[in-house]
């Protein structure tokens, strides 16, 4: 491990490994019966270390970037459902419903009977990471996982796409210090480890 990489381990109720990043700071959450927290933590350090530079780029980036603070939830509202009927008819595909509200780790979600619910907190982002968001989701009713064929399908409409991940991450941190939340794991972050070798997102 990292002698700067500071990190807190928390022993709960889960079956396996987590580690969770708040801004900054790095929560290792391991089953009550876990012995070795050194060995995951080195074995998992590539990773850390790849994420851990990830948050530093972003944390930079926040500071040359401001949020949106005109337009309203209505606003959002109208132009997300406009987006979502142009972007299922672009990837012919099928949305049931999309729900509103404000969410604590991630920005939207798409649900496996294929509604998409999403942050309202979307209104203090600029046009272009709202849209890459919407297609993003709907392309989960496509392909649920960020596999290759995902990618691909993002890359045809987004060949940038990399650059819009890391904004996301980036007006994250932006919007919970504009809120003055306490700082909250962004999901893009987390990772159940016994999932990282088949999901390297
Ligand atoms: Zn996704």
């Amino acid at each position: 491990m990292d002698k700067e990489t500071e990190y807190t381990i928390a022993y709960r109720d889960v079956k396996h490994p987590r580690l969770e990043f708040k801004t900054g700071t790095l929560l290792l959450i391991l089953p009550k019966t876990h012995k070795n927290p050194k060995q995951t933590l080195e074995k998992y350090k590539k990773w850390i270390q790849r994420k851990q530079q990830t948050i530093n780029k972003a944390l930079q980036e926040a500071k040359t970037k401001t949020i949106n603070q005109t337009r309203t939830e209505k606003q959002l509202k109208a132009l997300v459902n406009t987006l979502a009927q142009n972007y299922q008819k672009e990837l012919d595909a099928h949305i049931n419903k999309v729900y509103f509200r404000k969410m604590k780790t991630k920005w939207a979600s798409h649900s496996r009977n294929n509604n998409l619910t999403v942050n309202t907190l979307l209104k203090y982002l600029p046009n272009d990471v709202i849209e890459y968001i919407i297609y993003h989701e709907i392309t989960h009713s496509l392909e649920r996982k960020h596999n290759e064929r995902f990618w691909r399908l993002i890359n045809k409409k987004f060949p940038d796409y990399e650059t819009k991940e890391k904004d996301l991450l980036t007006y994250w941190f932006i919007i919970q210090k504009t809120m003055n939340n306490p700082a909250q794991p962004s999901e893009v972050l987390n990772t159940n480890l016994n999932k990282l070798n088949e999901d390297t997102s």
